[in-house]
């Protein structure tokens, strides 16, 4: 069973992945780029190499039995979960040590039957589902009370961290709220208390005026390269009007906006960037806040242009050689 311990410094919550527990070595053999020409657990007509599917969307004319080939997009659990579903949170205190039991959700989105298809070669309507595959698995990991927060995120490209090359993106569903996400909804509730006004919503509408740093917009979402960057080219997707959660508009019509938002900016760094590898992460309201006037949802995408150094890892503190309103300029111009 993996645990979870706590940095009792920093209240920083780490996953101790006994089950890995890996010799040194294959840490070096891991470094390796994706084997090519490996059989893929995640290309159709492979559904028995992974773990029943939890969620599957097929092409509207096809009524196949669960775990068959004619799909569009398939949820799975991950194999090799960082945590583990079964079991009680079991918290306990060792001295001035906090840890609980490795309990969580960890599944894989197939977005793709293609092996070679990556979300900039899909069709808006492909990356729309996506986003209703993040919606249901959502509701129904809701329903589990052990669960406080649901990240979902993509890596894509091994210096990014995917293991595997069939293009996907994971959800892990945590019994505690993490680090970064708590800071942000601090820092949101302390503006909202001294202003009474969302801070993101205050983005929003301070860039839509200033227009130095809007990537791309359509009628319901905003992408823009944040004022304070922490990365080269790194990318923020907001709602234009004020939504907590991904699930506040929920209808598979609303999901059109972002699916499109993402599709282009993806497609708009690639173009420019040349294919890099890159991660996004899906920040929406932890699962106990509810009509929150405060936090507003958003994708940061990160492209993996620079290493974190000594001083990053030292300070938190990050140096950007790109200035947002360059990065701006680059993504604006060119045509996808
Ligand atoms: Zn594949
Ligand atoms: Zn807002």
């Amino acid at each position: 069973m993996p645990e979870l311990r706590k940095d009792p410094i920093i209240d920083r919550w780490v996953i101790i992945s006994s089950e890995r527990g890996q010799r040194p070595v294959f840490f070096a053999e891991e470094a390796e780029p994706v084997k090519p020409g490996a059989i893929c657990p995640l290309c159709a007509g492979n559904e028995a190499m992974t773990p029943p599917e939890v969620f599957v969307i097929r092409p509207p004319s096809i009524s196949s039995p669960p775990n068959s080939p004619d799909w569009l997009l398939r949820v799975v659990s991950n194999k090799f979960p960082a945590l583990r579903i079964e079991g009680e949170l079991d918290k306990q205190g060792i001295g001035l040590y906090d840890k609980m039991n490795g309990v969580g959700a960890h599944e894989v989105i197939a977005e793709t039957p293609l092996h070679n298809q990556t979300l900039t070669g899909m069709p808006v309507s492909s990356v729309q589902n996506l986003f209703i595959a993040y919606r249901e698995r959502t509701l129904d990991l809701l329903k589990d009370r052990r669960f406080k927060f649901i990240m979902i995120f993509k890596n894509q490209g091994s210096v990014a961290g995917a293991s595997l090359a069939h293009s996907h993106s994971q959800l892990i569903a945590l019994p505690i709220i993490p680090k970064r996400l708590s800071e942000e909804i601090t820092g949101s509730l302390n503006y909202y208390k001294y202003r009474d006004r969302c801070v993101f919503c205050d983005i929003v509408a301070q860039e839509t005026e200033e227009k130095q740093r809007i990537i791309y917009e359509n009628e319901h979402f905003l992408a823009i390269s944040p004022f304070a960057s922490r990365f080269p080219f790194e990318t923020w997707i907001l709602p234009k009007r004020h939504e907590e959660s991904f699930l506040s508009s929920r209808h598979d019509d609303n999901y059109f906006f972002v699916a499109d938002a993402l599709s282009t900016v993806l497609k708009k760094q690639e173009k420019v960037l040349n294919s890099p590898p890159y991660n996004f992460m899906i920040h929406t309201t932890p699962i106990e806040l509810k009509n929150t006037a405060y936090y507003h949802w958003h994708i940061e995408i990160i492209p993996r242009l620079t290493k974190m150094a000594g001083f990053e890892w030292g300070t938190g503190f990050y140096i950007n050689p790109t200035p947002p309103e360059e990065a701006t300029t680059f993504l604006q111009e060119v045509d996808v």
